[in-house]
């Protein structure tokens, strides 16, 4: 089938309609902005400025698979916090416990140990297979104390990334490859303390042979990556990729360390549970406390046992100021929310619905591209879908990175939000959760139709 290309004279005057219709929907919301003073950016995250339409929308409140607006419009949420509220916004169960630990019980951090993190480790090793954890607060911290224990272990100082990736606000990740093949700084990354070459080797996703290329030099202590990439549209992994990752580490003695933070939308044992991978760390964060800052990682017996021994033998301060751990990590109030989250919420039965759903969601989106003949794709990772506007789908990071489009992604993001749907904001990404409903995904699908006939009408 051919596919056409865009006007782009004419998206510039529906883009500019739909800023005008934003803009008069969100009085309150530009006020809002307008009074903030004291804050950096004027929002409390700087990136909350990153929005379509010139200014943020701000929230009033959220329940299951809906957030409403301070001018009081109710959105559907395929955002759902961009995999941070995954469970659906304020889920009962978590609120329950964590209602329960501070009312009843009462203390939020007190450095001590309660026996909800034994609980919860023991449901993650069950669906990881990895038998020890570790909690941080943040996937970024799990990432960052699990690489130091990566190096820790293998004595090698380097990580190994594909281009693209994102895994939080981790230094040594924000590498692209550059002219000579060597790790440069990713245009956008804000004061890097060291040239990225000295901690950094990278190589583009379903590139077997730079992988082992890289891993070659015989000085990278992991390969950090997430199963199908997810921060720079979905990039799947093509047949066979993973397996010849996995037995690249093998043999070149370099660890596999899978973050789950996003691909956990694979099903309830993520990436690492479909499609049968053994990593020897993993990461995870975002989602697994329903909104209640939480992240954890896992080890495999051999890594656990490495780094106990070493620590036994005085060789690693893993208990002191070993740079592993962080005062409010695996609080009462954050572990409390984690076991209610695993064990009530995300579960196997809420992820054969979530999935069904976006299947449905899915195949939405994709029929409506072919009918309007437009050069995008859509890639599914389980219960969370994003299109891009590349045809076919891009297979790598460099490739998706060039497909972005700020235009497109203003006019679909504007032209969703004034008519009561909102996706990921910096993505075209959208989560099914356990309260997302088939009503709401055929809403999506009319409106996602109804917007591209008129984009090439
Ligand atoms: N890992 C992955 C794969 C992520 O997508 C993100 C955030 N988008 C992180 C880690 C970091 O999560 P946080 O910002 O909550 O620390």
């Amino acid at each position: 089938m051919d596919r056409i290309a865009i006007d782009r004279t004419r998206l510039a005057a529906l883009i500019e309609r739909e800023r005008q219709t934003y803009a008069a929907r969100h009085p309150e919301s530009q006020r809002q902005l307008s009074q903030a003073n004291h804050l950096l950016g004027g929002v409390p995250m700087t990136w909350m400025r990153k929005w379509s339409g010139g200014f943020p929308m701000y929230m009033s409140g959220a329940r299951g698979s809906s957030v409403t607006c301070v001018d009081g419009h109710e959105y559907i949420d395929f955002a759902l916090g961009d995999t941070g509220a995954m469970a659906g916004h304020t889920p009962p169960a978590t609120i329950d416990a964590v209602v329960q630990r501070i009312s009843q019980a009462g203390g939020i951090t007190t450095m001590l140990p309660t026996d909800d993190a034994e609980v919860v480790a023991a449901e993650l090793s069950r669906r990881f297979g990895l038998p020890r954890w570790s909690f941080t607060l943040t996937a970024t911290d799990a990432n960052r104390w699990a690489l130091r224990i990566a190096r820790l272990v293998t004595g090698r100082p380097k990580v190994l990334v594909f281009a693209y990736c994102y895994h939080g606000s981790v230094d040594e990740t924000f590498a692209v490859p550059g002219a000579d093949g060597q790790a440069v700084s990713r245009k956008g990354n804000v004061a890097p303390p060291v040239p990225l070459h000295q901690t950094t080797r990278v190589c583009e996703f379903n590139d077997i042979d730079a992988v082992q290329r890289e891993l070659a030099h015989g000085d990278v202590a992991a390969v950090l990556f997430e199963p199908a990439m997810t921060n720079i549209g979905i990039v799947l992994p093509q047949p066979g990729f993973l397996d010849h990752l996995q037995q690249a580490c093998a043999a070149a003695g370099s660890l596999l360390m899978v973050d789950e933070t996003h691909t956990i939308s694979a099903g309830p044992a993520g990436a690492t549970g479909a499609w049968g991978l053994r990593p020897d760390i993993l990461v995870i964060g975002k989602s697994i406390g329903g909104g209640i800052p939480s992240g954890a990682y896992g080890l495999s017996a051999d890594i656990a046992e490495r780094v106990t021994s070493m620590a036994e033998q005085g060789n690693a301060d893993i208990i002191d100021v070993g740079g592993v751990g962080g005062t409010l990590a695996g609080n009462a109030l954050s572990t409390a929310a984690m076991r209610a989250t695993l064990t009530q919420v995300l579960t196997e039965d809420a992820f054969t619905r979530m999935i069904a759903l976006c299947d449905k969601y899915t195949a939405g989106v994709q029929a409506a591209i072919d009918a309007a003949r437009l050069p995008w794709s859509i890639s599914q990772l389980g219960a969370r879908a994003e299109y891009r506007f590349a045809y076919p789908a891009p297979v790598n990071g460099s490739a998706s990175a060039a497909a972005a489009d700020d235009e497109l992604d203003e006019f679909v993001h504007l032209w969703l939000l004034n008519r009561g749907v909102l996706i990921t904001p910096f993505h075209n990404m959208a989560l099914m959760g356990p309260d997302t409903t088939a009503a709401q995904v055929t809403r999506h699908t009319e409106l996602f139709t109804e917007m591209t006939a008129e984009l090439v009408s």
